[in-house]
């Protein structure tokens, strides 16, 4: 497995290998299963696959976790080069912004960061997008893998690839989960054995959404109350608990193809997860 750690590395990889058709897995490293399952989705439909690994200091708030954010290089290695990664790209701080932090050019999408986690997180998406595009920009694959488990930034980075006409296909993976249900993340390693048991009130709560509008429960605003307690009595600090639609529009009862989405703090880990909530329209009015 090729090791890449600045644009002109990529540059010379590119010049020199038949990549054909090529696919970006984006993470922050600190690899688990989920990202397996985007590196899987990468094979099957491209020629090369390249996984980046990039701690991005810009989509970090002030008081969040950019510090202790968990680093293994060697063990990210490891996984990649088992699972047939092709190349990994793991540029310093320095070589992704050169110019440093304060010169960096950033990417806005307006609107779809203005709801759920971009509430929470002020200038979280305009960090990840302006990134993204930098990997984009950098390593020209022809798709990209972002998984469902952040359903919201996948929703943001295809609008910026139409918006901006990049022609790269953005594919969403289905969430990989731990046996109870719990979606797997780095973060998880934060979580207290006590926490652990706690978390899976999260997923237990979106599923709960997800049944009562699979059995026609319109009332969007009390299934969000319930599951807001839900999550409130096993010791979340709550910061969303919401219905949308699909494309994250609010929801309605001429609408189908829901999503029920929710975040919130477990001591040090802010958790996130989503469901999807299938649904047909109660009426055409
Ligand atoms: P991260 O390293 O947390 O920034 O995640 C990198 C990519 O892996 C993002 O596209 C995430 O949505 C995806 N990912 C993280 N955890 C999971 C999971 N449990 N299932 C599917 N995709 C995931």
């Amino acid at each position: 497995m090729q090791e890449l750690f600045s644009r002109h590395d990529v540059d010379v990889w590119r010049r020199h290998t038949a990549v054909g058709r090529v696919g970006l897995v984006p993470t922050m490293g600190s690899l688990h299963t989920g990202h397996m399952r985007l590196v899987e989705a990468a094979r099957a439909d491209c020629d090369t696959v390249i996984a980046s690994i990039f701690v991005n200091p810009l989509q970090f708030g002030p008081e969040e976790d950019y510090d202790n954010y968990p680093h293994d290089y060697a063990g990210d290695y490891d996984q990649l080069k088992a699972a047939g990664v092709d190349a990994v790209f793991a540029p310093s701080v320095e070589a992704m912004y050169p110019r440093g932090l304060a010169a960096a050019t950033f990417v806005e999408v307006p609107e779809l960061t203005d709801i759920l986690c971009g509430v929470h997180r002020p200038g979280h998406f305009r960090g990840v997008v302006s990134v993204v595009a930098r990997l984009f920009n950098q390593i020209r694959p022809n798709a990209a893998f972002f998984g469902e488990k952040d359903f919201q930034q996948l929703a943001v980075i295809r609008r910026m690839a139409d918006d901006l006409a990049m022609d790269i296909d953005v594919r969403g993976v289905a969430i990989e989960r731990e046996a109870d249900g719990v979606a797997r993340s780095s973060r998880n390693a934060y979580l207290t054995g006590d926490q652990r048991e706690r978390a899976l009130a999260l997923n237990r709560a979106l599923n709960e959404a997800a049944v009562c509008i699979a059995d026609g429960d319109r009332d969007f605003a009390a299934i969000e109350r319930r599951g807001h307690a839900r999550m409130t009595e096993a010791g979340f600090d709550v910061d969303y608990f919401e219905v949308r639609t699909a494309e994250l529009d609010p929801p309605s009862v001429n609408k189908s193809n829901f999503r029920v989405l929710a975040a919130g703090w477990l001591g040090a880990a802010r958790l996130i997860d989503n469901v999807a909530a299938p649904g047909t329209p109660v009426s055409a009015c």
